[in-house]
């Protein structure tokens, strides 16, 4: 049976998020797909984010209705970094009969040389790739790290057949932050209520 992981800080969760799991399922024929809100994202120090657990309750209340994704709080201690290649060691040890599926989006693919230990999760774990606008595979193929392009050509890679969606947390984050409204559809509008409760993106 074949398990999705998709890490992210989702800092909020949002459109591009659920419908990219969504299509993964599909695609990738997954049983279902883990939502792995990170505590600590080891690639982006230097910014702060919504607390873990308000970041936790978002991905909740967004994917309510959905029965085949699932939020898990894996990745969600604070006290230490987590990084990919652990939560894959522990998934398998936890749940041997689950073969996980890494899910990532195509910017991540792009910096993934810069992961821990990226060679050996490459050599280990199938990857599904989840298009951005601005990240098109012709577009960054040519510009990998040459290891990483050569690693990729041995590796299980797919891409995820979607329509790129240009919507992102920063962006969320800016307008909220500037008082501009949100395009339509951006958050599930729970997630919009609890964003206003805690005043999170003030
Ligand atoms: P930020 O704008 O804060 O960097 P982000 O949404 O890119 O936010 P994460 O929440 O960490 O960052 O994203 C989790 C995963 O979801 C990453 O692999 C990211 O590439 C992917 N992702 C984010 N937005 C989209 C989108 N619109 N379509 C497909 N994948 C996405």
């Amino acid at each position: 049976v074949r398990v999705g992981l998709f890490g992210g800080s989702f800092d909020p969760i949002h459109r591009g998020h659920v419908a990219a799991a969504r299509a993964a399922l599909g695609a990738l024929d997954l049983e279902k797909v883990l939502f792995l809100p990170t505590a600590r994202p080891p690639h982006k120090a230097g910014r702060a984010f919504a607390p873990a657990l308000r970041r936790y309750a978002m991905a909740e209340l967004a994917l309510l209705d959905e029965p085949a994704l699932e939020v898990s709080d894996a990745e969600l201690d604070a006290t230490r970094e987590i990084y990919t290649i652990a939560t894959l060691a522990r998934f398998r040890a936890e749940a041997p009969a689950l073969e996980p599926v890494l899910l990532v989006g195509a910017d991540s693919l792009a910096a993934f040389a810069t992961w821990r230990r990226w060679e050996e999760i490459l050599a280990t774990t199938e990857l599904g790739v989840l298009p951005r606008p601005g990240w098109e595979r012709e577009r960054i193929e040519p510009e990998l790290p040459r290891a990483l392009a050569r690693a990729l050509t041995a590796a299980r890679v797919r891409w995820v057949p979607l329509a790129p969606d240009p919507v992102s947390a920063s962006e969320i984050r800016r307008r909220l932050a500037a008082g501009e409204p949100l395009p339509e559809g951006w958050l599930d509008p729970r997630v919009l209520t609890f964003v206003a409760k805690y005043a999170l993106y003030r």
